[in-house]
């Protein structure tokens, strides 16, 4: 049996480490990604606020060896769903089984003036750029805004909102400035009225101005103004965006997308093409987009190809399930314990925020390096004692 994985992200290397571990030369498996290596959404923050570095956070594929399994770094062009066959830089290459894993793409682009007048936080290139960016920076008014739904990790623009407060405290420019935040959600985190609460709690101690149910629409950088969805405008020194978020071209030339994304049995991640699932930020299953939703996603599609593989009929469904950190700065980590269930009102609850909680977070992060890389990943993110 040949499995194709398209893309190697979170969904992808916890479906391509499950099926090696369980079935390594057993199956052929190749996972293709376009990219040198993977890096957490969360380490796009700590290089941003100058928590890490770069280089400490970019995990290269190169160092990926599990039985069973090729690595292709190379772009895939077209996807044939029917034939569960792909077009790459490198050749063509089909399977039995097929499992799109190709996340969002960004376009910043699509913001008018956010690329001349503005900086955007969510690509591993823009992250990295903020570093010096806000390095630069002598004060004055930080907005930080969310330019269309969906967008990936809803709690993010909230932590980067807190960690800017803690960046501009530490360096004594806090009293010199403001930070906004522009949200298209009614509350920070809907699902978790706890973490919604205790996060417009931290923004009220820390004058952070919460501005709910609106977008930005684009950025005027002569004038230094933001242009909301409510036709208000806001003006800023320093802009820190959420970009446009679409599947990438080659997923919605493929045909496997309804509304701008692949729609999957929300049990099984199949899609309507037998053989070919999809995980992730690429579906519109109904979970956030967000990394431990791809990865429980994942561990449902291996399970299915590894009972499918041993001749059983049963395999677990998937359960909608999540744990996500939340930073609220001073090394303070909170964690949410979500469940998205189709046709229920989807709940969590919030634990923390605390110090061991953070702690917890950097062990989350380096199990995952451990059991994907094969490698330790010694971080060197502050954590208080
Ligand atoms: C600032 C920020 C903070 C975040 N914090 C968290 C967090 O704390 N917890 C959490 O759970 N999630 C977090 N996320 C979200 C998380 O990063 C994503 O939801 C997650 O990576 C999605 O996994 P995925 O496997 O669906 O896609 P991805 O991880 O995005 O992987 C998709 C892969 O497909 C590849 N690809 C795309 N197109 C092609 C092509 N044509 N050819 C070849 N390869 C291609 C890409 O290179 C990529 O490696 C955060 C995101 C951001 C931006």
């Amino acid at each position: 049996m040949r499995i194709l994985v398209l893309g190697a992200g979170f969904g992808g290397l916890e479906l391509t480490t499950r099926l090696s571990d369980a079935l390594g030369d057993d199956v052929e498996v190749v996972l293709i990604d376009q990219g040198e290596g993977f890096v957490f959404g969360f380490s796009k923050l700590d290089v941003m606020f100058g928590r890490t570095v770069a280089d400490a956070v970019v995990h290269p594929y190169r160092d990926l060896v599990k039985r069973g399994v090729t690595f292709v770094q190379t772009t895939i062009r077209s996807i044939d769903p029917e034939a569960r066959r792909v077009e790459t830089d490198a050749g063509p290459f089909d399977g039995d089984l097929m499992v799109v894993a190709l996340g969002a793409d960004l376009h910043p682009a699509d913001t008018p003036g956010l690329l001349e007048g503005g900086n955007e936080f969510y690509t591993v290139a823009g992250a990295f750029a903020l570093r010096d960016v806000l390095g630069a920076f002598t004060g004055g008014r930080v907005v930080v805004g969310v330019t269309s739904t969906p967008f990936k990790c809803p709690p993010a623009p909230s932590e980067t909102a807190l960690l800017t407060h803690d960046f501009l405290t530490d360096r004594g420019l806090r009293e010199s400035s403001t930070i906004s935040l522009v949200m298209p959600l009614p509350v920070p985190i809907p699902p978790s009225p706890g973490a919604s609460e205790a996060l417009l709690t931290a923004f009220a101690a820390r004058d952070i101005e919460w501005m709910p149910r609106r977008l930005v629409r684009g950025l005027d950088p002569e004038r230094k103004v933001a242009l909301l969805s409510d036709d208000t405008e806001l003006p800023y020194d320093l802009f820190l965006g959420v970009p446009v978020h679409r599947a990438p071209a080659v997923v919605e030339e493929s045909g496997l997308t309804v509304d701008g994304w692949i729609p999957v049995d929300p049990l099984t991640l199949e899609t309507s093409h037998e053989g070919v699932y999809a995980v992730g930020d690429v579906t519109s299953v109904g979970t956030p987009k967000a990394g431990v939703f791809a990865e429980g996603q994942a561990v449902v599609v291996a399970e299915a190809i590894i009972a499918r593989h041993r001749g059983q009929t049963d395999a677990p469904h998937y359960d909608g399930h999540g744990l996500c950190y939340l930073e609220f700065g001073h090394d303070q980590v909170a964690k949410v314990d979500v469940t998205f269930l189709s046709g229920q009102a989807p709940h969590g609850d919030l634990v923390g925020p605390s110090s061991e909680l953070a702690r917890d977070k950097v062990e989350f992060g380096t199990s995952r390096i451990q059991r994907w890389f094969g490698r330790e990943w010694v971080t060197d993110t502050p954590v208080a004692d």
